[in-house]
């Protein structure tokens, strides 16, 4: 790990980087039996998975982070290993990928970390949720502007929903209708290349309170985007 941290211009403690060695061994471990990431070399989970995450930490300003669509944790596991102060919260779909997140805090000793296996939609509706996080992070789960109608909802007036995406440009500009009727204002769009390929970080600061009617729910985030 260390030659890739040099290359990233990162720096970590040993014990957190022997927190990503055990991360890297779950993830292995279950992944026969879950399917949790397509890509398994372990140079190129830390590349791809791990550094990727954490690159994105100096974006993440505040104490309480909801990721949606956690899958194997990205980004969220990553960022807490680096911020050890964040309250995490997880919420993810399906059911084994829950499981395997359980682990993964049990096993790396995460304090203040939750697994939520849910829909964001429904979620969204809970008040114990609702505009309660200084922070809603998500990665590859949806186009931007159908996955700011998930995320929006659960950031505070003054947070910010932070999404890791590849080519994210155009996708902004489509979902620029979408973030200002959630209540967002679009802060940062910083690129910056991960191997050579393209990443975008898009930083969301929440300037209003957003509409109870969002999200719409019955997939109508996905099938007719705001
Ligand atoms: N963020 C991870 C996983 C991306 S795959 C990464 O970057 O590697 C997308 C994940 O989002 C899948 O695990 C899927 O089950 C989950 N997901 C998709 N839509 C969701 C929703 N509306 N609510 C919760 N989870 C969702």
């Amino acid at each position: 790990m260390k030659t890739l941290l040099e290359k990233y211009n990162l720096t970590l403690t040993e014990e957190k980087i022997e927190k990503f060695n055990k991360y890297y061994d779950i993830l292995i471990k279950y992944n026969q039996m879950f399917n949790i990431t397509a890509i398994t070399e372990r140079e190129e989970v830390y590349e791809k998975h791990f550094i990727d995450s954490i690159l994105g930490v100096d974006k993440i300003d505040g104490k309480t982070l909801i990721d949606i669509g956690s899958g194997g944790g990205f980004p969220a596991i990553p960022l807490k290993i680096e911020k050890e102060d964040l309250s995490v919260t997880l919420v993810e779909a399906t059911g084994k990928k829950c499981e395997f997140l359980k682990a993964v805090v049990k096993e790396l000793n995460l304090n203040n970390v939750t697994v939520i296996n849910g829909r964001a939609e429904d979620l969204a509706k809970d008040e114990k949720y609702r505009e309660n996080f200084d922070v809603c992070t998500a990665r590859a789960v949806a186009r931007m502007n159908t996955l700011s109608e998930y995320c929006m909802p659960f950031v505070k007036v003054g947070g910010y929903f932070v999404a890791f995406k590849g080519d994210g440009i155009e996708e902004t500009k489509e979902a620029e209708n979408a973030i200002k009727i959630l209540g967002g204002k679009i802060e940062e769009i910083k690129e910056y290349t991960l191997n050579d390929a393209k990443r975008t970080l898009i930083s969301v600061k929440k300037i209003k309170n957003t509409d109870k009617k969002y999200p719409r729910g019955n997939g109508k985030e996905r099938k007719n985007p705001l």
